[in-house]
């Protein structure tokens, strides 16, 4: 079942409905990660994700955010990516989508996966590759670098 519930509605019962779903134990932290995903449609690192839960009134604990982020990870619930500088950022965009990132601003967007085939293009490699060598392959995970056009503030 690979549905995204990016922009899903979300009270609590939701969020306890999909961590479930995912089969997670509900938690508070989890709980709080889930909801701000859901509802700030961002790329964040688990420190700015950290200082964002603080400023809403959900104190956790850096481990306590890094821990939970890994569990969301692994259940599918978030995904893990590298922004400019290696460092490691945190989507909660699951559906396929590759990253545009910025060289000189670190900003990144969504673009949306190409399709070959009617598949998303990473996927289409990996059947390809699979097909050609007998391998259980990754399915890729594409980024994409660049330089984003410049703003005229008077414009
Ligand atoms: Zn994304």
């Amino acid at each position: 079942m690979a549905e995204t519930h990016h922009h899903h509605d979300h009270d609590a019962q939701d969020v306890r409905q999909l961590l479930h779903e995912h089969g997670l134990r509900y938690s508070r932290p989890r709980a709080a990660i889930v909801s701000f995903f859901q509802e700030e449609d961002k790329h964040v690192s688990a420190e700015e994700l950290h200082e964002a839960l603080c400023h809403r009134g959900e104190p956790l604990s850096l481990s306590t955010v890094y821990l939970n982020l890994g569990a969301l990870e692994e259940a599918g619930l978030v995904r893990e990516f590298q922004g400019n500088q290696g460092q490691k950022l945190f989507d909660s965009n699951v559906s396929p989508h590759y990253h545009l990132i910025c060289k000189e601003t670190g900003r990144v967007i969504d673009v949306p996966a190409p399709t070959v085939d009617g598949m998303p293009l990473g996927r289409f490699l990996k059947h390809t590759i699979e097909a050609a060598t007998g391998w259980t392959v990754d399915e890729p995970q594409v980024q994409l670098r660049g330089t984003a056009p410049r703003v005229d503030p008077d414009a």
